[in-house]
């Protein structure tokens, strides 16, 4: 089973390279953010204490956050391995990966984390909102919050996989085939 974590700030395309990796090694695409949009759009309880704090560009709490990607999991056993994509966030959603993931006799193959400026994320995330629709992509406070909440709780996740040897840096700036090749290169190479 190989299990990826695809890491960096928002902006970084973590989404778009996701879905390609999906296809390409046939992996089961988790995205807590997508999962909490959905859970918004038909209005369940859970979105709605999501929307709260994705509106300011906070974390939702973890123990709501773990819960729900832990039944994400149950719910594809047949899964060959699982890209995970904006989640760990948090040192604490690591370690709960980390349990979960022994509990099935796996692992985290490797952390891929995209590197990009802050100037290229800010005007990503600018461009995005205009046709995403999403409320955190439109807000210049909210967007330099998540900046904030990144490089405050969830870039400690980078070291916390590389105290294991999982963790690499990949170039995140240039076109989406390029930063695919680049991808791709980090996961075959062990097979
Ligand atoms: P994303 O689509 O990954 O950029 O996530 C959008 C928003 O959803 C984030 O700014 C958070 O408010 C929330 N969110 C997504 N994933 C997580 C997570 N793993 N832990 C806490 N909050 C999350």
């Amino acid at each position: 089973m190989k299990n990826i974590i695809l890491f960096g700030p928002p902006g970084s395309g973590k989404g778009t390279q996701a879905v390609m990796l999906q296809e390409k090694y046939n992996l089961v695409h988790i995205s807590t953010g997508d999962l909490f949009r959905f859970e918004m759009k038909e209005n369940t309880r859970l979105g709605k204490l999501a929307k709260e704090y994705m509106s300011r560009g906070e974390l939702v709490p973890d123990e709501v956050t773990i819960e729900m990607l832990s039944n994400k999991v149950d719910q594809n056993p047949d899964a060959q391995g699982f890209i995970f994509d904006g989640f760990p966030r948090t040192i604490k959603q690591a370690e709960a990966l980390d349990t979960l993931l022994n509990e099935k006799n796996t692992e985290i193959f490797r952390l891929l984390a995209l590197e990009v400026s802050e100037e290229e994320i800010i005007s990503r995330i600018t461009n995005r909102g205009k046709t995403s629709g999403r409320a955190d992509d439109l807000n210049v406070d909210t967007i330099k919050n998540r900046i904030k909440v990144y490089n405050d709780s969830t870039r400690p996740v980078f070291d916390y996989y590389a105290e294991e040897g999982k963790s690499f840096a990949i170039d995140g700036m240039g076109s989406i085939e390029e930063i695919q090749e680049r991808l791709s290169g980090c996961i075959l190479d062990e097979e």
